[in-house]
């Protein structure tokens, strides 16, 4: 039997943001006020993407315009989402995971699978290992997290999001029945919006109903999506810690959004540190990539993507990202997205230039100023160095 620990950092936009906001001077923990991290309020789509405990007590929610929460809350502190700071504090965690047990899996921005199967050997109990690494990161690194043990990744996934904040919950497979059961469908993961609405319409109200649903009925609905469905109502789920792709036929990287985002320029930030990421691991292996994708899921948990070939392969983090740009442009059909990403394929060693000479000279003019900045970014840290197209935003509304 295996034991998978899902960790979830609490709030984690919003708790992230006030311990930079602290460590930059700043006297008041936004954690305490009425606070909110949104998109750029100048903006018309400016919405609550977190917000603080006395915010909700007001009763704003996520995902509502920022005109609105401040209707409820007259006092209320908007800040702006930081990107790049949260992928820096995801990183830090994720190192921190490793130095626990070698099998971690970011499933997103603040959410990792740690496999723990066979630990109990150096931990006699797990569930005391869970509350002492919860403990743990608090002191380290400021914040709070959920811990959700189980027997596979969906439980676990399960567990951590029964009651938050700062708790570690178990739903081993004994569990199933008692703890899960009972909660209404729209609580079981991968079951979206319009999932659940055919569900109910169907009489299946909790998971209970579900998992003891006629499958042809299910079938008829859902298609294939029938058995995931019908798997994950019955908590049986046997995919593995880690990643899927098979070794060097592809890099790819995804996040799973805090909330569904209809935001073009959110998107778009995102993709930034994504291409740069994936520009990073690119030149690290001394691959050049012909083909570059986008991948989105949306709000109910339907998955599209977009790829495009390039006519020079390229490891070059603009030109991903400007290919990524153009991909999504194209692709999204302007539903909310819950997750995106990119994945690039089709490598090669050689950086084969098929095109004019000119171009081939900017090129590799680009490349090298990659190259130096990689350097520097090697000696001092990557947040000493970046491409000035990377500090600032261009303002316009995409
Ligand atoms: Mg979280």
């Amino acid at each position: 039997m295996r034991v998978i620990f899902h960790v979830d950092v609490n709030n984690a936009f919003l708790s992230w943001t006030a311990l930079d906001l602290l460590r930059q001077g700043s006297t008041v923990d936004i954690r305490k006020i009425p606070a909110v991290i949104g998109g750029d309020e100048t903006k018309r789509h400016g919405i609550v993407v977190a917000k603080s405990p006395v915010a909700k007590k007001m009763g704003v929610v996520t995902a509502e315009t920022l005109y609105s929460a401040r209707k409820k809350c007259p006092n209320l502190k908007v800040f702006p989402a930081n990107h790049e700071l949260y992928h820096r504090m995801s990183n830090q965690l994720y190192e921190y995971f490793l130095t626990i047990t070698p099998v971690v899996e970011r499933f997103s921005v603040d959410e990792c699978f740690l496999d723990m199967t066979g630990m109990e050997y150096l931990h006699k109990d797990l569930y005391a290992f869970a509350l002492q690494m919860k403990e743990e990161i608090k002191q380290k690194f400021g914040y709070t997290v959920n811990i959700g043990i189980a027997n596979n990744k969906l439980c676990a996934k399960m567990a951590s999001d029964f009651e938050k904040p700062d708790k570690v919950h178990t739903l081993f497979q004994s569990e199933v029945a008692s703890k899960m059961w009972p909660l209404p469908v729209e609580e079981l993961f991968m079951v979206g919006k319009s999932t659940s609405k055919i569900l109910h319409q169907l009489g299946i109200h909790t998971i209970h109903d579900l998992a003891i649903a006629d499958p042809l009925l299910l079938k008829r609905y859902f298609k294939s999506f029938a058995i995931t469905l019908k798997n994950y109502a019955n908590g049986i789920d046997d995919s593995p810690v880690g990643k899927k792709e098979a070794k060097n036929k592809s890099i790819s990287t995804t996040e799973t959004l805090p909330t569904d985002v209809t935001d073009k320029k959110m998107l778009k930030e995102v993709l930034r540190y994504q291409a740069d990421e994936i520009g990073h691991s690119l030149r690290k292996e001394g691959y050049y990539a012909k083909t570059v994708a986008i991948i989105l899921r949306n709000s109910d948990f339907i998955d599209y993507s977009k790829q495009r070939k390039l006519v020079n392969p390229t490891n070059v983090t603009k030109v991903i990202y400007e290919t990524i740009c153009a991909l999504l442009d194209q692709a999204w059909k302007k539903d909310p997205i819950r997750l995106i990403g990119i994945r690039v394929t089709d490598f090669t060693k050689e950086n084969i230039k098929q095109i004019s000479l000119f171009e081939d000279a900017i090129d590799d003019q680009q490349e090298q100023v990659q190259k130096t900045l990689d350097e520097l970014q090697m000696k001092f840290g990557k947040e000493v160095i970046k491409p000035a197209s990377f500090l600032k935003h261009d303002g316009k509304e995409q």
